[in-house]
């Protein structure tokens, strides 16, 4: 009988999103999606010293953000201690897990040995139940942690979904601590159990879980439960090749929301990022999932290109919605301190975005461009003394005059400025170059009529008008 498909993402809440993790929320939603099946979010919030409902609340706006819906959840491990208590139990009975009372200071004195006579360090099983073994007395005062009885040889081997067949053998790993001392699982008993309730069909993670991974399948098939598929994506490098770390840039999800990208963009660039579909660079969810089925994922690990998600980014742009983006840039001018009414949110601001989005790569780069809208404007001093000069000064002031009185409208702006280029023997740069810079504070603009219009007569004049009382 196949198994319905159930995935997971379960993230540890000791930090944000981090990108590698999104992408595997990402492979996981997208696999569950294609198939048909479903998606749990599951919140592993066992290391409660480092747990924080903070980090909870940013997974969880990172997710949102993203489009990453789950079918179940945030499940929360802790949440979920009788259960786990209950299948320790359950293991201690069988004779699969025992108790360990050897202290810390015994267990790194004996690793000393062991490593001065360059064995492996491994546990000692000196707690482990075995016919005709006699164990330690139970010394008092000490609390046990429960270890599981791994296979003491043979091999573990699995068909990863993303590097293909890995072994590892027995003798490489020892009896691990399942439940610590205050009676808390730890990781890798936590998430057998829940994979196992949860009927998790395939693990998508990173691969820095491969070597946790034998122990898990000992535990599942300790517990008679059924394996899940195993895939390990490859870490994410960042451009100068080292593994993507906050040392080296943005990490989180959220930093990236709030530098301006789109959703729709980042979902893009993060698929794209360990996983290819031909030669498809830009594709939508719904593009996704249907080409999303597991397969042609990267085995090496995928450079981090902050130049390519610009471009990703600028490509969204240019087809997002001018409304939309109107939000988004509103939100971006509350961070430079300029705030506008809904109405003009509404109206005024999806014009600008319409004649801007083109030369955005980010939300914040068009929020950079209406601040010079909507706010003031300071054009750089050498600009103006290259450009607003003696000789064309009358022609500034005589555009004023025009424009004070026109109907406003892009084709009559156009008409005054030729009118002005007639009567004062100018060529079109020669006006419109000062201009610019006297309204927009830089010479590179779109189309002038476009960007006059927009500004509005009151501030045209106004700022046009400083070119007479200015002093270069
Ligand atoms: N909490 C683990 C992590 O964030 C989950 C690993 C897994 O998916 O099994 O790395």
């Amino acid at each position: 009988m196949t198994r319905k498909i159930r995935t997971r993402i379960a993230p540890s809440p000791t930090g944000f999103l981090h990108l590698g993790t999104a992408r595997t929320a990402l492979y996981s939603w997208a696999y569950a999606r294609h198939f048909g099946g479903e998606f749990v979010l599951r919140i592993e919030d066992t290391d409660v010293a480092r747990s924080t409902q903070d980090s909870v609340d940013q997974i969880l706006e990172s997710m949102r953000w993203l489009g990453l819906d789950y079918d179940e959840g945030p499940i929360y491990q802790m949440q979920r201690l009788d259960r786990y208590k209950e299948v320790l139990d359950h293991l201690i009975a069988q004779g699969k897990a025992y108790y360990c009372y050897s202290t810390p200071e015994e267990l790194e004195t004996t690793r000393e040995a062991k490593r001065a006579k360059g064995e492996k360090t491994l546990y000692d099983g000196r707690w482990r139940p075995g016919t005709g073994k006699t164990l330690p007395m139970v010394p008092d005062g000490v609390l046990p942690v429960v270890r599981f009885c791994n296979p003491p040889d043979g091999d573990v081997t699995w068909d990863d979904l993303v590097k293909g067949p890995i072994t590892i053998s027995n003798r490489e790993i020892d009896d691990l601590i399942i439940a610590r001392t205050d009676g808390i699982p730890t990781y890798n008993f936590a998430v057998v159990v829940d994979d196992w309730d949860m009927q998790i069909s395939h693990v998508f993670r990173g691969d820095e879980h491969i070597n946790n991974t034998p122990w898990q399948i000992n535990i599942f098939n300790a517990l008679g439960a059924p394996l899940p598929q195993f895939g390990h994506c490859p870490i994410i490098l960042g451009d100068d090749g080292q593994k993507l770390s906050k040392r080296r840039g943005a990490v989180s999800v959220t930093a990236y929301e709030e530098a301006g990208y789109l959703p729709e963009a980042m979902l893009n660039y993060l698929a794209r990022l360990g996983w290819s579909h031909g030669d498809e660079e830009l594709f939508g969810r719904d593009q996704l999932v249907a080409w999303f089925d597991g397969t042609h994922l990267n085995k090496s690990p995928a450079q981090w290109d902050p130049i390519k998600l610009l471009w990703v980014n600028a490509q969204y742009i240019k087809q997002a919605d001018n409304k939309r983006l109107a939000t988004l840039v509103a939100q971006q001018l509350v961070k430079l301190g300029i705030t506008l009414e809904a109405h003009v949110v509404e109206v005024h601001l999806p014009q600008l975005c319409a004649l801007l989005k083109d030369r955005c790569d980010t939300t914040i780069a068009l929020a950079q461009w209406a601040a010079k809208f909507y706010g003031d404007v300071l054009p750089d001093a050498a600009e103006l003394a290259q450009h607003v000069t003696d000789s064309v000064r009358p022609a500034i002031a005589l555009l004023g005059e025009k424009l004070a009185v026109c109907s406003w409208d892009k084709v009559t702006i156009a008409a005054m400025i030729k009118e002005v280029l007639v009567v004062q023997g100018l060529k079109m740069p020669q006006l419109a170059m000062p201009v610019r810079v006297l309204v927009m504070g830089t010479a590179q603009t779109p189309s002038l009529d476009s960007v006059l219009e927009i500004c509005g007569r009151e501030k045209v004049i106004a700022r046009l008008g400083k070119a007479s009382n200015m002093t270069l």
